[in-house]
């Protein structure tokens, strides 16, 4: 989608801190940090949230978590614990349309959260 933010940063047309990718998935240092490891992991194709899910993309998510698995052990917070979060529409304050699963971790976390 031309005018997707993240469609852009997985392109590689606006810059970002990458920590990963492959050929479906982008994953990047969120600029405003939420906790000491905070990292977006994004489908390259454009998905708008979770809702806009089809039985096309259940590999990707799946392969998003692994993922996640990969980077929490590389980031040192698989053991201490993270999480992993997905803000769809506005009650949870999605401000990105293109669906992104935040990586947190590297501290105590609070639940629930606000
Ligand atoms: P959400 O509220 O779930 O839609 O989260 C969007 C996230 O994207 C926020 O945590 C922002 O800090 C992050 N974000 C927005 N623009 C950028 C960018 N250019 N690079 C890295 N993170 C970004």
């Amino acid at each position: 989608m031309t005018d997707c933010i993240f469609c852009k940063i997985a392109a590689g047309k606006i810059p970002s801190e990458k920590v990963a990718e492959t050929d479906t998935l982008f994953a990047f240092r969120d600029i405003n940090p939420m906790a000491p490891a905070h990292i977006l992991i994004i489908p390259k194709k454009h998905i708008p949230n979770n809702l806009a899910l089809t039985d096309d993309d259940r590999l990707v998510v799946g392969d998003a978590y692994l993922l996640a698995n990969r980077l929490a052990r590389e980031l040192g917070v698989a053991g201490a614990g993270f999480r992993m979060v997905t803000n769809n529409g506005p009650d949870a304050g999605q401000a990105v349309f293109h669906l992104h699963f935040h990586l947190l971790g590297g501290r105590p976390l609070g639940w629930p959260p606000g």
